[in-house]
């Protein structure tokens, strides 16, 4: 009988330690766990390129580095979420259009290859599958998958 009394609420502070062990270890990764990701990028026209996104531990508190389309050069650069924002009040990266930009998404996102929470921004970037507009053929055939990660 008393272990019968007994099993329902040591069931009930397990699993209440479990969510908090969870969520300290969501915090503990938010705040502490950064690594970069290394993205691959590839068309079917032949065009592909390997990017460090986001930061690494040395710097993620004043870089984040996020893909953009350079339609002069048909080419993709890296450029610094934290240098331009692309907010209401700020401009994007001059003569670069963010691939988190309405213009560049995918029509239809498909699975998220890549996210990063700026918390002094208020914004999450992330990156999907695809498909995104091609900065050579211009297509929007072009796909995303993580290769690996960065310190
Ligand atoms: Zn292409």
């Amino acid at each position: 009988m008393v272990t019968a009394k007994c099993s329902p609420r040591s069931l009930a502070f397990r699993a209440t330690a479990c969510l908090f062990l969870g969520v300290v270890l969501l915090c503990f990764n938010a705040t502490i766990g950064h690594a970069g990701t290394i993205v691959s990028a590839s068309c079917p026209c032949g065009y592909s390129k390997t990017l460090p996104l986001f930061g690494g531990r040395r710097n993620f508190k004043t870089a984040c580095m996020f893909p953009a389309l350079d339609k002069a050069k048909h080419d993709i650069a890296l450029y610094n979420v934290f240098e331009y924002p692309d907010t209401e009040n700020s401009p994007g990266p001059p003569g670069l259009i963010s691939y988190a930009s309405p213009n560049l998404m995918p029509e239809h996102p498909s699975e998220a290859v890549a996210f990063w929470r700026i918390q002094s921004l208020g914004k999450t970037l992330t990156l999907y599958q695809g498909g995104y507009v091609c900065p050579r053929c211009e297509k929007r055939t072009m796909t995303f998958r993580t290769v690996g990660f960065w310190d």
